[in-house]
């Protein structure tokens, strides 16, 4: 995701999914966006080395190509993605298993696409703590802890 990011010139900052790890890497990103500056940072580099781990890089470029892709609820972003070379496309399960795209009509009320991007608050989603919650998720936002609309759940009684 970084690399996406990058590439639609919004900043960033990679960090570890422990609470002071999310902490930090908010105070991050408040200090970029109050100096105007749009990079990725990365505070993670215990794990995350700026080169990469280069065994795997290697073994990626053997299998897969880059290409277009459509992230999970953002949208299609030029050389930001990966697909099977032709000598792998047997293992394509899209193609092996006939998956069709999703009919848009047929999508979920869930705003997930919107609260990533920071235009709505998971309060504005109607299925917000009704149908949707951390028991019985309706949407990805609300399926992990660290998901935008299980914070908001959790946390949202607490007077800040
Ligand atoms: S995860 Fe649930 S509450 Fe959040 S936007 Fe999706 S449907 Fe709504």
């Amino acid at each position: 995701m970084p690399l996406a990011l990058y590439l639609i010139n919004i900043l960033a900052v990679i960090a570890g999914n422990e609470r002071f790890d999310i902490i930090m890497a908010l105070y991050k990103v408040l200090k970029m966006i109050k100096k105007g500056i749009n990079k990725v940072k990365n505070l993670y580099s215990s794990i995350v080395k700026a080169q990469g781990n280069l065994k795997v890089i290697a073994t990626i470029h053997n299998i897969f190509e880059i290409n277009e892709i459509n992230w999970y609820r953002l949208e299609r972003i030029q050389g930001s993605g990966l697909k099977l070379k032709k000598g792998y496309i047997s293992f394509d399960v899209k193609q092996k298993f006939r998956i069709k795209r999703i009919n848009k009509k047929q999508q979920s009320p869930c705003i997930c696409e919107d609260i990533l991007k920071g235009k709505k608050r998971p309060i504005d989603c109607r299925l917000f703590a009704k149908d949707c919650n951390p028991l019985d998720p309706k949407g990805p936002c609300m399926v992990l802890e660290e998901g935008s609309c299980n914070i908001y759940y959790q946390y949202n009684h607490l007077e800040l």
